[in-house]
């Protein structure tokens, strides 16, 4: 479903992606670990259009969405993102922070982007929150909206770019538990993450990148309990 082709990135003569070879498919879930500064979060966000490759292509759904003249927004509807910082709209109710993309960029009508809120809200906990204001939630809460925001928008790829980093840890369960569910559920996800339990659990497969390269990658037994490289041997030996 998203094939990354040769992905190059450079921030002037910094090169922060380094040749990114990633096929994901249909209902798969990936975890990508790796040190800070690997280029975790400059490879998602290139999968959906945030920044711009210096060379490579985003295949998604069999087109180039890196050719000239894609519709970005229509690209980015599909390939819905959650960040650590969840970018609510704090002046909007969360139910309105859950609508306002699906009117303006599906042009569904208000009643319609309401009940779908409502909905997607119930769905990830929050049915008794739809009329709170974003400082109102506690960071898992709000970022469960962040969700829901994404989900509105029926996309067929998720990125999550270590969307419980910035959380208490009583507070990472319940959005990890919504994670998980919708990866039960068949959605397809591309998670940026150090939840390694998560991963454990979650993962059909584990991508380790380190340098702007991809340095291994396998099923999440492979690569925790039998990693190749001295690079992953390492890294897993800090963190856990
Ligand atoms: P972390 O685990 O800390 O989130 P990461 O793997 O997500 O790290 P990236 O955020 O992709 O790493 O950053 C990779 C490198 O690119 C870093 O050295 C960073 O300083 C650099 N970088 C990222 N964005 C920019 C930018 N807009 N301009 C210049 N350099 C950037
Ligand atoms: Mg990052």
């Amino acid at each position: 479903i998203v094939r990354i082709k040769d992905l190059h990135k450079s921030y002037g003569d910094l090169e922060v992606l380094r040749g990114i070879d990633i096929d994901v498919h249909r209902g798969e879930v990936v975890v990508v670990l790796g040190p800070s500064g690997s280029g975790k979060s400059t490879m998602l966000r290139c999968v959906n259009l945030l920044e711009k490759p210096t060379s490579g292509q985003i295949i998604f759904e069999g087109a180039d969405i890196t050719a000239k003249g894609v519709d970005i927004n229509g690209v980015r509807a599909k390939l819905g993102m959650v960040f650590q910082q969840f970018n609510l709209f704090p002046h909007l109710s969360v139910k309105k922070n859950v609508m306002i993309a699906q009117q303006k960029v599906l042009k569904r009508s208000k009643e319609e982007a309401e009940q779908i809120a409502i909905q997607g809200l119930k769905k990830v906990g929050l049915g008794d929150r739809v009329d709170f204001m974003p400082s109102q939630l506690s960071g898992g809460q709000q970022q469960r909206v962040a969700i829901a925001r994404a989900l509105a928008m029926n996309p067929h790829v998720m990125l999550f770019d270590e969307a419980t980093s910035a959380l208490d840890p009583e507070l990472v369960r319940d959005v990890l538990a919504v994670m998980r569910d919708l990866a039960r559920g068949g959605m397809t996800m591309i998670v940026v993450t150090h939840e390694m339990k998560f991963a454990r659990d979650v993962a059909d497969r584990v991508i380790f990148m380190d340098g702007g390269v991809v340095v291994e990658q396998g099923t999440p037994a492979e690569v925790f309990d039998h990693p190749k490289s001295e690079r992953t041997r390492e890294f897993l030996g800090h963190i856990s």
